[in-house]
């Protein structure tokens, strides 16, 4: 598979290329200070933006078994557009004491200028990339763990312990993944596969695993959430009583994905226990009125769900005043 063939599959994972490919493709350059600041109990928490990602086409990456018809009536309900799907990269970070924290590591370099800005908007922030304590991966898709090394295959965080579930580890060092579940391309799966894998043995010192349950630095449990990927984690942020629960790819689209969790996403390496996994997700998080951070919903990410009709309710936080 030639480059130009890998760029326009990995649309069925989640961070999708074409935009890449379009020469006249320039929408916005990474933008100075985007970052949003808020506090959790006793934490001080950010959202750092690493870009977008421009799904081209909606289907088949979204509802591929769904009538088109019945897709677009959804996009339309909510005000947007049929014909793509613009997904955020949102990152979260986390002050601890003397701890900084980051929730994944966006694109880097893998997926040209429209993403890969977590390192200057970072700085922007206040943030040297060697004043990065840890990296909690959620899980090792490129758009999640790509920001972590560099093309020269050196640590962007050289200080920095990475921290990713040990079933999700297992899985991308495992001499064949196995996507038999999923209805992402067998090329793809290998192109995805190979990122993973550099990344990881190039992080090999550095790396830390976890298990369901765990608690880790005081202020995160983990919940592992299985089917996006099979370690695929949720990542419940917490001070005191307050807390915060950082979804990551259980969903990508409010109005595809969160109302209709049925309808599936193509990128998810068991298609079925991912849709089985989100409905108990969002269940537990809608009955619970909990905050929820998530990847890829619009900037800056943060909302609610509650229960509509057969799926949920998007309900994105908004702010009187920026920052
Ligand atoms: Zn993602």
């Amino acid at each position: 598979m030639n480059r130009r063939t890998a760029l326009k599959n990995t649309a069925l994972f989640g961070f999708s290329m074409p935009l890449f490919l379009n020469s006249g493709f320039q929408k916005r350059a990474a933008i100075a200070n985007s970052f949003h600041k808020f506090r959790l109990g006793k934490l001080d928490l950010l959202v750092v933006s690493d870009g977008h990602i421009l799904f081209e086409n909606v289907q088949p990456d979204f509802a591929p078994d769904i009538a088109a018809d019945k897709v677009s009536k959804a996009l339309e309900y909510d005000f947007l557009s049929t014909k793509e799907v613009d997904l955020a990269i949102n990152i979260l970070v986390i002050k601890n004491g003397q701890k900084t924290i980051l929730i994944d590591s966006g694109c880097g370099y893998h997926f040209g200028k429209s993403s890969g800005w977590l390192p200057d908007n970072l700085i922007g922030a206040g943030i040297k990339p060697e004043n990065v304590t840890d990296v909690i991966l959620s899980h090792a898709h490129p758009d999640h763990l790509g920001g972590l090394v560099n093309k020269e295959g050196k640590p962007v965080f050289p200080k920095a312990e990475v921290h990713i579930s040990a079933i999700e580890k297992d899985f991308w060092l495992s001499a064949h993944p196995d996507f038999s579940k999923s209805k992402v391309k067998p090329e793809l799966a290998g192109f995805v596969t190979k990122i993973a894998q550099d990344t990881l043995k190039n992080l090999k010192l550095h790396l830390r695993f976890f298990n369901d349950g765990d608690t880790l630095l005081d202020c995160i449990r983990i919940k592992l959430a299985p089917g996006h990927t099979p370690g695929h984690t949720v990542v419940n942020v917490f001070s005191g009583e307050d807390e915060l629960f950082h979804v990551a790819d259980l969903v990508h689209s409010a109005p595809l994905v969160v109302a209709h969790p049925d309808w599936g996403f193509e990128g998810d390496t068991d298609f079925d226990q991912a849709i089985t996994t989100r409905k108990k997700v969002l269940q537990e998080l809608a009955e619970g009125r909990k905050t929820i951070f998530s990847s890829h919903l619009p900037w800056p990410g943060l909302g609610h769900v509650r229960k509509q009709d057969e799926g949920f309710d998007w309900v994105q936080t908004t702010f009187a005043v920026p920052d």
